[in-house]
């Protein structure tokens, strides 16, 4: 599963349903193994359909004109503070391509998402991980005291990619403020939209820190994974130096109209986040029930569920019965499954068979 590299990511992220359906003769499928949105993209994202025609055989706007004016509208952020990309995971190449090599190193969380560490060995840099504490959270003065004068780049995840925990913004500004102000603080915020109660927005922390970005995408919310479109929000002088390393159709026709109709649709996005808390409180319940079972705190749309068994054979239960997960021991929990939230109708169903499997 999910180990060393990102090519394992890709490969068992796209272990497909028709493939699985037919080896295990069943009839459906459920695939709750890559955080995508349950519910899709929004209608008004569908009505894009027609534009497609008209555009299909032009190169895309490589500087994604109308879909930098909506998010900078949308953000209170000028233009020059934003870089699209195909989704954040290149945008976490671009990071390393463009400030990581051999002789400087980079400070991370572990477990967290293994695009960071992928994209800093490509490069060469020395990777520093620093072990989340055990309720899930990072242990920022950890990763404070790796930090030190050939520190290029850290990397904070939140909420969290394996485990769902949020670091509040107290906390991230409080570390923020005693990093080097040549070190660059990655905030990967691809879950921030499904933080419930909404946090105060902070986007302009890039103007007040200028060694801060901030990464989003259109993949998980906004029910876009397939688009591929993610965003940076940093100072213009960040901004520059990615713009360098980005290849200048980076982001497709496609992408860049559907992301500016979901954008619009914020009343969806509300919908969404309210469903997935509710599916969350589904889990939290199953997991009260069972003095073995730890749910650890998720603000995104997954639950990390410790079963005290080896995730494997969790993994291979649920696909059994039709529903994909991604087992724990490819994202350094090798008694835990990830599990996005589905409908209310998957998350009872995935439930009523752990309960299953458990006893
Ligand atoms: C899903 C995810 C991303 C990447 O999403 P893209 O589809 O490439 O935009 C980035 N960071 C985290 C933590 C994620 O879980």
């Amino acid at each position: 599963m999910e180990k060393e590299s990102g090519w394992s990511y890709v490969v068992s992220a796209g272990k497909r349903e028709e493939q699985v359906k037919r080896e295990l003769g069943l009839e459906k499928i459920t695939k709750l193994s890559s955080n995508e949105n349950p519910y899709g993209a929004s209608p008004r994202v569908k009505k894009q359909a027609e534009a497609f025609r008209v555009q299909m055989e032009l190169y895309p706007d490589g500087y994604a004109t109308e879909l930098r004016s909506k998010v900078a509208a949308f953000y209170q952020l000028r233009e020059e503070e934003l870089i699209f990309t195909s989704g954040v995971d290149e945008l976490i190449g671009l990071v390393a391509r463009a400030i990581l090599g051999p002789e400087v190193n980079t400070v991370m969380a572990t477990p967290s998402f293994v695009q960071y560490r992928h994209n800093a060995r490509i490069e060469g840099a020395e990777v520093r991980e620093v072990a989340l504490l055990e309720n899930g959270d990072h242990d920022l003065s950890e990763m404070l005291a790796a930090v030190d004068e050939n520190t290029a780049v850290v990397w904070l995840c939140s909420p969290n990619n394996p485990t769902g925990n949020l670091l509040t913004l107290e906390a991230v500004e409080a570390f923020v403020k005693q990093i080097p102000s040549e070190c660059l603080v990655v905030l990967d915020e691809a879950y921030i939209e499904y933080v419930d109660p909404v946090p105060e927005p902070h986007e302009n922390w890039i103007r007040t820190y200028p060694n801060v970005m901030i990464t989003r995408t259109f993949s998980k919310i906004y029910g876009l994974a397939g688009a591929r479109v993610g965003y940076g929000m940093a100072d213009p002088s960040i901004i520059k130096q990615l713009e360098i390393v980005r290849s200048p159709f980076n982001t497709s026709v496609f992408g860049q109209l559907l992301a500016g109709a979901a954008l619009s649709d914020q009343a969806f996005v509300a919908e969404c986040r309210k469903l997935n808390r509710a599916g969350i409180a589904q889990y939290a319940e199953f997991a009260d029930k069972f003095p073995q079972v730890k749910l650890y705190p998720s603000q995104g749309n997954f639950v990390l569920l410790d079963l005290a068994k080896p995730s494997a054979e969790t993994f291979e239960f649920l696909e059994k019965n039709g529903y994909i997960v991604r087992p724990g021991a490819g994202l350094g929990f090798p008694e835990a499954v990830r599990i996005t939230v589905g409908r209310k109708e998957e998350n009872q169903e995935v439930i009523r068979l752990l309960e299953a499997f458990l006893q």
